[in-house]
C-alpha cells in the first residue's frame, strides 16, 4: 500500500470517526495498553539494539511513560470529550454556549530516535483519544524500534485508522506534501522549520516538540550533594540524548569546586558500572560529539573529568568541560550527548542575562534553597518548562502540559493537553427561537436601537 492510497483511505475513515462512539476510542486505547504490557521484552530488545539502553531504563523511560499516558487517557477520555459549557453575558441572554471537541481529522506524526518508542507512541495515544486517523513516520536512525512500531500498529489497527511508514527524509518529504489536518513533529528546531513551512501550504495546524540548550543554574544556597546527584542523573540519562537534559550548568563561583567534585562522584556512582549506561545512537553522532569536544579544547576549554569511552560499542563516558569559548559548537548548539558544559557566575543577574541571550529553551532548571533567587529566575527567563531542585522528571508528570516555546517548540502535549492538540475546539452557540436580545440591534437603526447600542457600549 503506498502513502497516497493510505492517505485517501484515512480521509474516508476520518469522516466516520466524527460520529464514532467514545467507547470505540477507549477500546483502541485499551488494546494499545495491553499490547505494551504484553510486549515489554520486545520493546527492551528493540531499544537495546538501537541504543544499547539498559532494560531498566527502557522499562522506565519508554514503557512506563507510555503506559502512564495511555492509562490516563483511558481513565479520563469521557471527561475530556464532554462539551464544556461557557458562561454567557447579558448581551447574549437566552443563548447557550459550549465548547465541543471534534477530531481534527487526519494526523501525521513524525518522531525522533532518542526515546524511539515513547516519542512515537505518546502522540499516537493523544491522536487516537481525540478520534483522528494517524500516519506515523518514526526515525530512520532507530531502525529496530521503528520496525517494532510498525509491527505493533499492524497487529492492532487497520491502515485506514493508523499506519506506519518507515524511512528517512525522502519519506518525510512525501508525507509533508499531503494536506493533513494536523502535524505533530518531534525533532530538531532545524527540521521543525521545514515541517512548519510544509504545513503552511495547506494551513495544517502543527505541534512542534523541539529541542535546544536547556540551562541548569546551581545557586550557592543549594544542597550540593542533592543537586549533584539529580543533575548527574538528568544529564547522563540516555547518555545525554534527552531533549530536556540540562545542556549546560551554570554554578555559583563560591561552590564551584565542591559542586564539580560531587558531580563527578555522582556520575561514577550512577553510570560508572556495567549495564547502567546507554550508548550513542550512531557512529555519526559519536564522531560529531568527539569533534565538538576536540574543537572546544583547541579553542581553550578544559576537560576536568572524562569517563571511559569505547568507539566500538559507541559508549561515550560522561565528561565535564569548563571554559568553553564562544563560537565553538559546544557553546552554540544543543549538545545532545554526555558532555556537560560548566560555567560559573557570581551574581544571579549574570546567569539570567546569559539564559536570555539564547533562544528560549525547552526546559530551565534551578537548584536553590533561596526562594527569592528561584522566583527571580522563574519570572525573568522564559522556557517551555521550569523545574526547581530537580531535572527531567517534569516530562513524565501526568497532568502538566509538555512543550517548548518559540525555538524550542509550538503547542503542548501529554494527557489532556495532547488530546486538545489533536482536537478542534469548536464553539457551539444555541440561540432561542423567537425574540432574542440580538434582534434589538438589527437595522433599520432608530432612536430605540441607538439607545440599546449606547447601553451596550457603556456596560457590556
Ligand atoms: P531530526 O529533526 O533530525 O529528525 C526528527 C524526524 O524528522 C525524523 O523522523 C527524521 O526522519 C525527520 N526528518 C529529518 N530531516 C528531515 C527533513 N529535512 N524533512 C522532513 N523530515 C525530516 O531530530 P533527531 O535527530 O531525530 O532528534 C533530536 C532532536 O529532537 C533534538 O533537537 C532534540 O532536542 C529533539 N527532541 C525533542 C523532544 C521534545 O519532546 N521536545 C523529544 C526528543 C527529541
Amino acid at each position: 500500500m503506498n502513502i497516497n492510497e493510505v492517505f485517501e483511505k484515512q480521509g474516508a475513515k476520518s469522516l466516520e470517526l466524527r460520529t464514532d462512539p467514545i467507547k470505540a476510542r477507549i477500546r483502541r486505547l485499551k488494546d494499545l495498553r495491553d499490547w505494551i504490557l504484553a510486549n515489554r521484552t520486545r520493546i527492551q530488545e528493540a531499544v537495546y539494539k538501537d541504543l544499547r539502553k539498559p532494560q531498566e531504563e527502557v522499562d522506565l523511560c519508554e514503557t512506563w511513560v507510555t503506559l502512564g499516558e495511555v492509562r490516563k487517557a483511558i481513565r479520563n477520555l469521557k471527561y475530556w470529550v464532554m462539551p464544556k459549557p461557557e458562561s454567557t453575558s447579558l448581551a447574549f441572554i437566552g443563548t447557550k454556549a459550549e465548547v465541543y471537541y471534534e477530531p481534527k481529522g487526519r494526523a501525521l506524526i513524525i518522531s525522533p530516535w532518542n526515546y524511539p518508542f515513547n516519542l512515537g507512541v505518546n502522540p499516537l495515544i493523544s491522536a487516537i483519544a481525540a478520534g483522528n486517523t494517524v500516519l506515523l513516520k518514526p526515525s530512520e536512525i532507530s531502525t529496530h524500534t521503528s520496525l517494532l512500531l510498525k509491527e505493533m500498529v499492524e497487529e492492532l489497527f487497520d491502515d485506514d485508522l493508523v499506519a506506519v511508514f518507515t524511512g528517512g527524509v525522502d519519506v518525510s518529504t512525501e508525507l509533508l506534501k499531503l494536506p493533513f489536518d494536523h502535524i505533530f513533529f518531534t525533532g530538531s528546531p532545524r527540521v521543525g522549520k521545514i515541517v512548519m513551512e510544509a504545513a503552511s501550504k495547506h494551513l495544517a495546524s502543527v505541534t512542534l516538540e523541539l529541542g535546544g540548550k536547556s540551562p541548569c543554574i546551581v545557586d550557592e544556597s543549594v544542597n550540593i550533594k542533592d543537586a549533584a546527584k539529580k543533575i548527574a542523573w538528568g544529564k547522563w540519562l540516555n547518555a545525554g540524548q534527552t531533549c530536556v537534559a540540562p545542556d549546560y550548568v551554570f554554578v555559583h563561583e563560591k561552590i564551584k569546586t565542591s559542586f564539580l567534585e560531587q558531580l563527578q562522584k555522582e556520575a561514577e556512582i550512577l553510570y560508572g558500572g556495567e549495564g547502567s549506561y546507554t550508548s550513542i545512537i550512531s557512529e555519526d553522532h559519536y564522531n560529531r560529539l568527539s569533534q565538538w569536544k576536540d574543537q572546544a579544547v583547541e579553542a581553550g576549554a578544559r576537560v576536568s573529568y572524562e569517563a571511559e569511552s569505547n568507539p566500538e560499542t559507541r559508549r561515550m563516558g560522561p565528561s565535564i568541560v569548563e571554559d568553553v569559548g564562544k563560537g565553538t559548537h559546544l557553546n552554540e548548539n544543543e549538545i545532545f550527548g554526555p558532555i556537560c558544559m560548566v560555567k560559573s557566575f557570581t551574581d544571579i543577574d549574570e546567569a539570567i542575562d546569559l539564559v536570555n541571550s539564547r533562544p528560549k529553551a525547552l526546559a530551565a532548571y534551578i537548584f536553590a534553597r533561596n526562594k527569592k533567587v528561584v522566583e527571580q529566575f522563574k519570572r525573568r527567563t522564559s522556557a517551555g518548562s521550569f523545574a526547581v531542585n530537580d531535572t527531567v522528571i517534569q516530562f513524565g508528570h501526568p497532568s502538566m502540559p509538555f512543550g517548548g516555546v518559540n525555538n524550542s517548540g509550538i503547542g503542548k502535549s501529554h494527557g489532556r493537553y495532547g488530546f486538545l492538540e489533536f482536537s478542534n475546539q469548536k464553539s457551539i452557540l444555541k440561540q432561542r427561537v423567537g425574540f432574542t436580545m440580538a434582534k434589538n440591534l438589527y437595522p433599520p437603526y432608530n432612536k430605540f436601537k441607538r439607545l440599546n447600542i449606547d447601553f451596550l457600549l457603556k456596560y457590556f
